[in-house]
């Protein structure tokens, strides 16, 4: 997962995608990155880390120009150092150009020893750089190339390309990752993984960039493209609603809070805890569905967890050994709330179920009478190959272990999950959803051989 943020004709460039990646910062964390252009020159600045730590004053203000390209990182294919940070610049053609990508391609691999073969020389080991040798190799205008050389690239990504005249934002024809066009109050578009970053700078979202458009911005206007054929439906990411993208954010036509909340009122009437006292949600990524769970049984919520943010990436631990250390960083009990209650704890998802069983823990020694965890999506079976880290699925928990026995491993008195046709009820806006992660039903053939070499599980 990433998040990008673009903006064309804006003063201060810098300073103003600097705050629009905060505005994404929920999309990744390990580094950060803004390209300007001014003149025929690229600036580029990228670190790891988050942005407020990446950037200061001197880095903004070596980044001159009314025109930028951001990109917040979470890594899926390619190693977490600084060398795969993003946006990716290059020279090529007598020009220079930036890319900055959300998503993960499915044959990058292939592609990747195709172009080697050919004498292509890779910088990095992201699939990312991929696209940057495809259009090096095709001719034409920038567009003439991104529509010869789209067609052959699979998966997910949704794009902005910077070179020193134009800026290009492009979706893939399946929409897997939301992608939307704003308003600056200069009047210059913005582009945005989420509406989370738009309202941070005053720009007005105005739609998406659809699936398989291109839209090309230069001092004339902007124009739209076509990335090949239109699918009769896209893929969007289910999971984008599930627990990717903030709650205050619209994607994919719908709102994702009051998306989250229906999908709570479902799952409360699909899976009822009988003599519940008290819904509590696991914060933040269960907050709003276990609203929702509450409202519609008709029990009191209560923030029986309390997360800490300024649990960091490292911390010192104690020598002395301290149980559930890691989980005790980050949530907290507001044991009042919880002692001799019938807890429902709700939660957006279960992964590797090691976190939840600490928060199992961590309510039964808050004195719980009951610990009783809803999961606000089906069961996670299967890996995502289109920009979700989920890991092998021998990791997934959900792969391996049915739920009866996902709640022993919890030590939960019961758990239960949101069907699958529960969860396509719940989600309004423009039809058509990847659920992969939850059917296996991959609408884009997932790859054989990952970029590194590595074997994934599914070959
Ligand atoms: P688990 O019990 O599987 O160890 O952890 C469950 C928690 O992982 C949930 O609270 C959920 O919000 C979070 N989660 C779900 N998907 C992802 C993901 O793709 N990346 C990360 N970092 N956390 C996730
Ligand atoms: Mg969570």
């Amino acid at each position: 997962m990433c998040g990008v943020f673009g903006v064309w004709g804006v003063p201060e460039a810098s300073r103003i995608t600097y705050l629009g990646l905060h505005g994404l910062q929920h999309r990744g964390q390990e580094s950060a990155g803004i390209v300007t252009a001014r003149g025929d020159q690229l600036y580029s600045f990228k670190r790891m880390g988050r942005v407020a730590d990446v950037f200061n004053e001197s880095a903004l203000d070596a980044l001159p120009g009314t025109v930028a390209i951001g990109h917040v990182r979470y890594s899926t294919q390619g190693m977490s150092i600084v060398k795969n940070a993003q946006p990716f610049a290059v020279e090529f053609a007598g020009t220079s150009l930036a890319i900055a990508h959300n998503g993960n391609l499915t044959n990058a691999g292939e592609l990747r020893a195709e172009l080697e073969a050919a004498g292509s020389l890779f910088h990095t080991t992201m699939d990312t750089e991929v696209f940057v040798h495809l259009l090096a190799r095709a001719k034409g205008t920038l567009v003439d190339r991104l529509q010869k050389v789209l067609p052959r690239v699979r998966g997910a990504y949704s794009l902005l390309i910077l070179t020193p005249d134009q800026m290009v934002a492009v979706r893939d024809p399946h929409g897997f990752r939301p992608l939307i066009v704003g308003r600056a109050p200069s009047g210059g578009p913005v582009f945005a993984s989420e509406s989370s970053a738009l309202r941070l700078v005053e720009a007005v979202a105005e739609r998406e960039v659809e699936p398989g458009e291109i839209v090309r911005v230069d001092a004339d206007g902007e124009t739209s493209h076509r990335v090949g054929a239109s699918l009769p439906q896209p893929h969007q990411c289910i999971f984008e609603h599930i627990y990717f993208a903030r709650p205050d954010s619209q994607i994919f036509g719908a709102r994702v809070y009051e998306v989250r909340k229906a999908i709570g009122r479902r799952l409360a009437r699909e899976e009822p805890v009988a003599d519940a006292d008290v819904v509590i949600p696991v914060p933040d990524s269960g907050t709003a569905a276990a609203l929702g769970y509450a409202q519609e049984a008709g029990v009191p919520y209560e923030m029986g967890l309390i997360r800490s943010h300024y649990a960091g990436r490292t911390f010192i631990e104690p020598s002395s050994s301290i149980r559930h250390f890691g989980v005790k960083l980050k949530l907290s009990p507001v044991e009042h709330v919880i002692r001799d209650r019938v807890v429902v704890v709700v939660d957006d998802s279960i992964v590797r179920g090691t976190t939840s069983r600490k928060i199992v823990r961590m309510l039964r020694e808050a004195g719980a009478k009951a610990v009783h965890m809803r999961i606000a999506c089906p069961p996670t079976k299967n890996s995502c190959f289109y920009g979700i880290d989920t890991p092998t699925t021998a990791e997934l928990i959900a792969s391996t272990h049915s739920v009866d026995a996902i709640a022993d491993f919890l030590d939960a008195d019961s758990l239960a999950y949101l069907s699958i046709d529960g969860l396509h009820d719940s989600v309004t806006g423009r039809p058509g959803f990847c659920d992969a992660c939850f059917t296996g039903n991959y609408p884009v053939p997932v790859p054989q051989v990952r970029f590194e070499g590595r074997l994934t599980e599914r070959d």
